[in-house]
């Protein structure tokens, strides 16, 4: 692994852009907390409609989550539709499918809207089913969905998976087509420039070190001098930090880890992603991936191994899985190896709230490539006072739990829990 890169694969086509000199104004309309996709879209709306904005962000823009992802854009919950059924009831479940539908379009109808070139694609995905209880489970999963909300999802026999995945480590899967492929890296750079076209200052590289309430707004203390602001949307999502212990009381920051491949055959590409879809599977420590945009390699993610910080082990560990389910991939070099924080709620449920005056658009519990760009929207319109501002993620409380302030000690526990479940699982079923 001599030439392999720990930074992001997007970051080849799409780097980082360091500190700008920006001076920080005495004031703004809007003060905006992290420069990621949430930070950046609300900027975007908010500039348009004539106010002036700030963005800081602690590192370089984007150097949160949002050019260390995936980029595969699903505005999914963390329940299958049939658990969400039994836990909001029908109604209140279709609304939260509804909002991740209308989520998706807004994100698609603004890159095109946009022109930016992110190489979207509504590709699909196919889940693949670790083991036959799983693909029923799917099942009555896509029976819900086409009856509810009619999706158009389909099961796929493992007699015909081939069709859709190069492997025979799946017991057969799920198709939704509503899944969408972008590259993050360019997204973010596309709304980078578009918000900062707009008129809103980006300042990165610059820690915002407290918030303090005033009558008129807020007075924001900054590492590069202060200002005043009238409105403040804080989206730091899995890289809150101690800024509001209020917040990071309510935010688990747990890792991710990705691998990219080195260029594959192009004939070997085409048996093992013929339709390029986005993938993934059930296991509870799942890995999702995908095809590069280009479709010369495989970018394939994890959380096996996110309890550990030896980032070469982790490495070792994705590969290991990515090799298992594609042998065909043993004398394949991986080219990059990098990891990030994903935000998450102890309910799973992404979270676009005003609390003491502030608003937080965050927890979108790593689907964020679509939550993000849309509840930094919803922050926006609400600042402007605009009725779209509704969501219905505003209607359950941010919880916390007792001995929590931040610093999720369980992870550790919890993912040796998941890991134990699956191999009992591998052990019980195959
Ligand atoms: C490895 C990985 C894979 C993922 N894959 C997918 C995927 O395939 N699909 C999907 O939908 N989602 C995925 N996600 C989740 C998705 O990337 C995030 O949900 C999304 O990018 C969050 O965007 P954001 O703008 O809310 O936060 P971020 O992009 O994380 O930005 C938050 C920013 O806040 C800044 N900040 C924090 N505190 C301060 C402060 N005090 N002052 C100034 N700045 C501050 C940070 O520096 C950071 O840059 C993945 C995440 C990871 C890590």
């Amino acid at each position: 692994m001599s030439d392999l890169k720990l930074t992001p694969y997007w970051w080849e086509s799409a780097p980082l852009e360091n500190a700008s000199s920006v001076e920080v104004p005495a004031s703004a309309d809007v003060c905006i907390v992290g420069a990621g996709f949430a930070g950046l879209s609300a900027a975007l709306h908010l500039a348009r409609a004539g106010r002036s904005v700030v963005v800081f962000d602690s590192q370089r823009a984007g150097e949160g989550a949002s050019t260390r992802n995936g980029g595969i854009a699903s505005g999914n919950i963390k329940f299958a539709f049939d658990d969400m059924i039994k836990k909001f009831g029908l109604d209140r479940a279709k609304d939260i499918y509804a909002e991740g539908i209308a989520a998706r379009d807004h994100l698609s109808a603004m890159i095109k809207a946009e022109k930016i070139e992110c190489s979207f694609q509504m590709t699909g995905r196919f889940t693949g089913a670790n083991h036959a209880v799983d693909y029923e489970k799917q099942a009555r999963e896509v029976d819900v969905l086409n009856k509810h909300l009619d999706m158009g999802a389909e099961m796929v026999l493992k007699a015909n998976q081939l069709a859709e995945l190069g492997t025979d480590s799946y017991e057969g899967g799920q198709i939704r087509p509503d899944i969408a492929g972008l590259h993050p890296g360019q997204l973010h750079k596309g709304m980078l420039d578009r918000a900062a076209g707009a008129g809103a200052s980006v300042i990165s590289e610059t820690r915002v070190r407290k918030i303090n309430k005033t009558e008129s707004g807020f007075d924001i203390i900054t590492a590069r001098g202060s200002l005043v602001a009238r409105d403040v949307i804080v989206a730091t999502n899995g890289y809150t930090d101690g800024l509001i212990p209020w917040l990071e009381r309510r935010i688990i920051a747990i890792p991710s880890q990705i691998i990219a491949t080195e260029n594959i055959e192009p004939k070997l590409m085409d048996q093992l992603m013929p339709k390029r879809r986005m993938l993934g599977n059930t296991l509870n420590l799942y890995n999702y991936f995908r095809p590069s945009p280009d479709g010369k390699g495989i970018i394939f993610g994890g959380r096996k191994g996110a309890d550990t910080q030896d980032l070469v082990k982790k490495t070792e560990g994705l590969q290991a899985q990515l090799v298992e389910l594609f042998p065909e991939l043993k004398d394949v070099g991986i080219s990059h190896s990098w990891w990030g924080y994903t935000g998450y709620t102890f309910d799973y449920l992404p979270k676009a709230m005003v609390h003491d005056g502030i608003h937080y658009a965050v927890g979108f519990c790593g689907s964020g490539v679509v939550w993000a760009t849309w509840l930094g929207l919803k922050s926006a319109l609400a600042i402007l006072g605009e009725q779209d501002a509704e969501t219905i993620f505003a209607k359950y409380p941010f919880q916390t739990r007792p001995l929590y302030y931040g610093k999720p000690w369980f992870l550790p526990f919890v993912i040796g829990l998941y890991d134990v479940k699956d191999k009992l699982n591998r052990l019980r079923y195959g």
